[in-house]
């Protein structure tokens, strides 16, 4: 791989590894129940304390707006997995959840989750009163750094950053070995550093945020007011002229075509986020950033400006040091993550 000093080393489209290491079957002292709730989906899983996964499921989420109704939901994957690991004779340690929203792990509260439309949710004492295990609430972003440092690409590194870019922005920062959570328990809201002041406005309120400059939202709303400037794109004709159709992966199909606008949405929001994580490197001194979230899916056309911009602005020392790579276990660092918080908190019963 290249290193000369004036550019962050970025692994060029290393294939992300979709299964985490199994663990030998029946071997397995420690078992979890895992949850990753997101705005679309629900998957869940029984998970040992060496990466197995057993007994996985996946629903839609509820489209009810009522917390209750995914709870409840949460509730009954997990008793049909506690069934399941029943048969199985496995003892159950706990239940982790990874929840897509800001929460606060110490209370088990998602303060704010705009795509489940939730605002303090006490989760962990809900799915608790339903059922016999105790709960462990965490963010997904949180989770799936725990799950990286357990089994993926931060397996062999104590500073380690989590960045996901997908519909919005977040991260997660393990420094020193261990997950940095911050007085509040809300740290790594790397989407929304202050990058242009004045900026367009982010679903936080503020403006000018990285999420409302360079999220899959963000680069679908900058195309669709592009389209509607008339500017010639490819875009439009990919989206067949429907204006809700038109998203980041489109964007990025357009881009391949080597449309110019598509071009220009990409290479701004890879500057974008170059900058962001060159803060994020001066003021922590990373090992390694590991990317994950579907807009890096754009590959070069993304992470080529990205990688200049954090060369540009970062300091030469921490840059030397600090190495880009695509996350290593993908949707399924979310479960083991989650089995993982179950794990540093509870230990099985010894006879
Ligand atoms: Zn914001």
């Amino acid at each position: 791989m290249p290193n000369d000093s004036h550019s962050a080393r970025v692994a060029q489209d290393k294939k992300t590894t979709p299964t985490a290491p199994a663990g030998p079957e029946g071997q397995d002292a420690a078992w979890a129940i895992a949850v990753d709730v997101g705005g679309s989906k629900i998957a869940a899983a029984l998970v040992s304390s060496s990466g197995c996964l057993r007994h996985q499921r996946r629903e839609p989420t509820s489209a009810s707006s009522e917390p209750q109704a995914v709870i409840h939901q949460i509730c009954q994957m997990v008793d049909a997995i506690a069934s399941a690991a029943a048969e199985e004779t496995r003892e159950i340690l706990g239940v982790g959840i990874g929840i897509a929203g800001m929460t606060d792990s110490e209370r088990g509260i998602t303060l704010l989750a705009s795509n489940l439309g939730w605002k303090n949710v006490p989760v962990r004492r809900l799915v608790a009163d339903q059922v016999e295990h105790p709960v462990f609430v965490d963010s997904d972003t949180n989770v799936a750094a725990l799950g990286e440092q357990a089994f993926g690409a931060g397996r062999d590194s104590d500073n380690f950053l989590y960045v996901n870019i997908g519909t919005g922005i977040g991260a997660s920062m393990v420094l020193d070995g261990r997950l940095y959570r911050g007085a509040g328990g809300v740290a790594g809201e790397f989407g929304h550093l202050a990058l242009k002041p004045g900026g367009p406005q982010c679903g936080c309120g503020l403006r000018g945020c990285l999420e409302a400059l360079a999220s899959g939202r963000a680069i679908a709303r900058r195309a669709t007011e592009a389209i509607a400037d008339r500017r010639p794109t490819k875009i439009q004709e990919l989206a067949e002229g429907k204006q809700e159709d038109v998203t980041a992966a489109l964007v990025g199909e357009a881009a391949q075509l080597g449309d110019p606008l598509a071009l220009e949405i990409l290479s701004d929001a890879g500057r974008y986020i170059g900058i962001g994580l060159a803060i994020c490197t001066d003021l922590l001194n990373p090992e390694r950033i590991l990317l994950a979230g579907g807009v890096t899916g754009a590959k070069e056309l993304l992470l080529k400006p990205m990688r200049a911009a954090m060369a540009e602005h970062t300091l030469p020392r921490p840059l030397r040091t600090v190495t880009v790579v695509p996350s290593g276990l993908g949707d399924v660092g979310y479960l083991i993550g989650a089995a993982a918080l179950v794990f540093r908190e509870e230990r099985p019963q010894t006879t």
